[in-house]
């Protein structure tokens, strides 16, 4: 069995599936077992953040005439996770003997520098005053197009959020398996994943639980997300409690996925996956060396063209030609906006000045505002 680094601070991700295992209703089935983790843990001065689903689920159960219909419009989902979120808030506090809190965020709260910074210091001062954040996806306001979508990709920015240091995806099956256990019965489960690659993402089927919103994929985007940032990530299945009794003794019923040993900073981690880019700059081969292999900061001599329109202080992606195609290497917030790069792009910083008749600075993205998409 695979022992566990003892940790200090954990986001614990609790699916649909395991509260309304019916479909509807917020059960006591497997919830009860995941609160005595709970508070066992915290009995043990550990933190804990919990990130569950079930919302939409507790409010159909006040809502017949909505069960039976196959299409819910958007409103009726909203309306239902307005009304299911209280259920679910008080299902789980009836476990607890300190209080719980509740935090509803979504994709813009996460993606704007300024809210992300806003619910991290919140959080912490949550844990400060000996609460239990509970987190969900604010459905009721949030349109499709501007949602997480799922609470796996949720709980990773969650971690984030709240500087933990283990996440916990709680689900019904034992684990990342080599194909799908549902559909071919000699699937292996890979105890340990070091690095999440393509090939671990092609071995997540798609396969899902009918009430869960996300299947395997999701969990090993999370997964992926959290151990970039240096971020212990497990699944186990909450559906045996004697998972919970082994991981209290320090030891894994499920998957592993490795930290990254070398996690570049939140802020790098935020501007990968969170910050929404508005343009793209294409540069030549030795700017793009110098950015990958000397750690150098983007400047306008290596840029041979500018795609979009953006304002200064905005994020751009940075693009190289390879062969025929165009790679991605790096995100980063520019000093200039799209105008004024075209103008200086293949010049020297020097001519800057000349060109526009002020210099904001001589890089175009600096080093410590720019971030690889491969990490090193
Ligand atoms: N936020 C949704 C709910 O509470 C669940 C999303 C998910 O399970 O991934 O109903």
């Amino acid at each position: 069995m695979i022992e566990l680094n003892d940790w200090k601070r954990a986001v614990i991700k609790v699916g649909s599936g395991l509260i309304a295992p019916g479909g509807v209703k917020c059960s006591s089935k497997y919830t009860l077992p995941i609160a005595a983790f709970i508070t066992e843990c915290i009995n043990r001065g550990k933190e804990i953040v919990l990130v569950s689903s079930g919302a939409v689920a507790a409010g159909l159960s006040t809502q017949p005439q909505l069960l039976k219909k196959n299409h819910r419009s958007i409103p009726e989902k909203q309306a239902l996770a307005a009304i299911g979120q209280t259920l679910l808030m008080a299902s789980w506090s009836r476990f607890f003997d300190f209080p719980c809190s509740q935090i509803l965020l979504t994709y813009d709260d996460i993606h704007n520098r300024k809210r992300f910074v806003n619910a991290k210091n919140t959080i912490k001062k949550l844990l400060e005053l000996g609460t239990l954040p509970i987190v969900n996806e604010n459905d009721t306001v949030a349109t499709e197009e501007l949602k997480v979508g799922d609470n796996d990709n949720l709980a990773a920015y969650v971690a984030m959020l709240a500087e933990a240091d283990l996440l916990i995806i709680c689900t019904d099956i034992d684990g990342l398996y080599d194909s799908d256990p549902k559909k071919n019965k000699n699937a292996k489960l890979i105890p340990v994943v070091e690095k999440i690659d393509s090939s671990i993402f092609q071995i997540a089927s798609n396969s899902k639980n009918p009430i869960a919103t996300g299947g395997m994929r999701t969990k090993i985007e999370a997964a992926q997300k959290a151990t970039e940032l240096g971020i212990d990530t497990i699944i186990i299945n909450a559906t045996k409690s004697e998972v919970f009794d082994y991981l209290l003794n320090g030891k894994l019923m499920g998957t592993i996925f490795k930290k990254n040993k070398n996690p570049i900073a939140a802020k790098k981690l935020w501007m990968l996956h969170a910050l929404q880019t508005n343009g793209k700059i294409y540069i030549d081969t030795g700017a793009a060396k110098a950015i990958l292999k000397k750690g150098a900061s983007l400047l306008p001599s290596g840029i041979t063209n500018v795609e979009g329109e953006f304002k200064k202080g905005e994020a751009v992606e940075i693009y190289v030609k390879d062969g025929n195609d165009l790679k991605l290497i790096a995100k980063g917030i520019t000093q200039y906006n799209s105008n004024e790069l075209k103008k200086i792009q293949g010049k020297k910083s020097i001519q800057i000045k000349n060109i526009l008749g002020y210099q904001t600075t001589e890089e175009v993205v600096h080093r410590d505002e720019l971030v690889l998409t491969e990490l090193e």
